[in-house]
């Protein structure tokens, strides 16, 4: 049984990852998908909870059929050497792991696991904090995202969430900031 694991903090989950995803689902009998810094709400960078971006993964996911992932939030334990044992002891077992992220695959590889570096896809716009930015700044985010996810992020009030947030934050300046 092959399972790959891939983590992200999908804040909030986009085509970048859809597209990732979508060929893991198709090369692997199941995808775990960690969704990480669970923890984390309401903030600038963090604006939505586990639960909020399960129901945007798992509702653009099915709609596609694709059906062969589990969702596991995983919560930071702020101990690099023994985060690996961490998500070990919640996500099913995995034999291989996708990130693109050079702390997650040292730690990975140092216990043994084959960790492979995806490609990103439009890194350009297709990223997490280019999407925030959009949202804070009015400017076209639903263009990066799926219909499912347009969907969640209203029904919770999403927009004028991180709007709020951003207000005493950073963000208030008149200037954009990337
Ligand atoms: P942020 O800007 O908030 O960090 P992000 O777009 O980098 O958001 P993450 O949740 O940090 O999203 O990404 C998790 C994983 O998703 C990455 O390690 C990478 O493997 C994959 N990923 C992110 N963006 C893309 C993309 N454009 N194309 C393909 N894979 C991507
Ligand atoms: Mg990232």
């Amino acid at each position: 049984m092959m399972r790959a694991l891939i983590i992200g903090r999908f804040q909030p989950f986009h085509l970048g990852h859809l597209k990732i995803i979508e060929d893991l689902a198709k090369r692997h009998d199941y995808i775990i998908i960690g969704i990480g810094s669970a923890q984390e709400s309401h903030t600038v960078e963090n604006p939505f909870t586990a639960g909020e971006r399960h129901l945007m993964i798992a509702n653009s996911l099915e709609s596609r059929n694709i059906n062969n992932f589990y969702l596991v939030p995983i919560e930071d334990i702020y101990r690099n050497a023994l985060w690996v044992a961490h998500v070990e002891s919640i996500a099913p077992p995995f034999n291989v792991v996708y990130s693109a992220n050079p702390l997650v695959k040292r730690l990975f590889m140092e216990k043994g696991y084959k960790v492979i570096m995806p490609e990103l896809y439009r890194r350009d716009i297709y990223s997490g904090k280019e999407i925030r930015r959009r949202m804070i700044y009015d400017e076209n985010w639903q263009e990066l995202v799926t219909k499912e996810v347009i969907k969640v992020i209203d029904e919770i009030d999403g927009i004028n969430r991180i709007k709020e947030i951003a207000k005493n934050d950073e963000y208030s300046t008149d200037q954009p900031k990337k």
